[in-house]
């Protein structure tokens, strides 16, 4: 079996291009905040570019007003973006192209498949939900029309190495199976619209939540397909409720920080990123602990996070 192991990450030799991408779907909560606050921590530490990126693809789960409440949010925390803001409903163009140059080379296949008949056919679903069986590979069956369009995985290794979960592989093929670009929808999937973005911002550093680090193997592949350069990736620990499940949205942990307590809400987040913040800048504004977060940040200390977070504690 082949194994994809990107050589050397293009951070190693370019200046650092960093990115923060929401997806305008609620307000921005602590479990964003810290892909925020640790995104923009590691660009500055390498005197880099941090972009402001909104995810507004999946149209149907878009509130209005989020993206504006979002930059408040992000403004309010001194963390200042360069450039203008990219909105990816703004992009089809430049997804379509990707789809054709991948269509080109025959990688692409139409899937006739419903949701019901992939989960019926992969009876023992994995950690990415059902693996896509390989019904259509070869061919739509007579009378069934294309719905999603899907890329064709080889069997293949995709090897990475995260800045803070280490060494990570994944077979596409047994984990995820052809998965899909273009939904039944007609809306260009997340793992295409974020590699061909990243690609055009020229985006050399990824940091974001450890839910995505199952999905940077089949980014990284796409990047290869594409011949795009593979940026370095860091993935950081979920905050979690005091069940231990991932914070959501709608939790609502934190909204919007109170005024006059924003300094306290980065310290928090350093905090949680294991980050040794000194108690002389604990009562600080954000931007004097933001600063001294950009030339303190230590990614070795990330693991020794504790990632439970207590009900509401943040807002005490
Ligand atoms: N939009 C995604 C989210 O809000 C993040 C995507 C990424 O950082 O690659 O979870």
């Amino acid at each position: 079996m082949n194994t994809l192991l990107p050589e050397t990450a293009q951070s190693d030799v370019a200046p650092v291009i960093g990115r923060f991408a929401p997806s305008p779907t609620g307000p921005l909560h602590f479990g964003s905040l810290v892909a925020a606050v640790g995104s923009y921590c590691l660009a500055r530490q390498a005197a880099g570019r941090w972009l402001l990126r909104m995810e507004d693809l999946d149209t149907p789960r878009v509130v209005p007003g989020a993206a504006d409440e979002i930059m408040r949010t992000l403004e309010l925390l001194g963390l200042h973006w360069d450039g203008p803001v990219i909105w990816q409903s703004q992009r089809s163009g430049a997804y379509s192209a990707a789809l054709a140059s991948l269509e080109q080379r025959g990688l692409l296949f139409d899937c006739g498949c419903s949701r019901k008949e992939i989960l019926a056919s992969a009876p023992h679903p994995g950690e990415e939900g059902p693996v896509y069986p390989g019904t259509c590979r070869h061919g739509l069956a007579p009378g069934r029309r294309p719905r999603a369009l899907r890329i064709k995985v080889p069997e293949e290794q995709v090897c990475f190495v995260d800045g803070v979960f280490g060494s990570h592989e994944q077979i596409l093929s047994r984990v995820v199976g052809d998965f899909v670009l273009r939904r039944a929808d007609g809306l260009f999937a997340y793992q295409l619209a974020v590699v061909v973005d990243d690609a055009a911002s020229g985006i050399n550093q990824v940091v974001r939540g450890a839910d995505l680090l199952s999905s940077t193997p089949r980014q990284i592949f796409l990047q290869s397909c594409l011949g795009y350069p593979i940026p370095s990736y860091v993935h950081l620990p979920l905050a979690l409720n005091a069940a231990g499940k991932k914070i959501s949205k709608r939790q609502g942990i934190i909204d919007t920080p109170e005024s006059g307590r924003e300094g306290v809400l980065v310290c928090r987040i350093l905090q949680f990123l294991g980050q040794d913040v000194p108690l002389s800048i604990r009562g600080a504004d954000p931007v004097e602990v933001l600063s001294w977060g950009v030339t303190h940040f230590n990614i070795r200390r990330v693991l020794m996070c504790d990632q439970r977070l207590v009900g509401n504690e943040n807002k005490s």
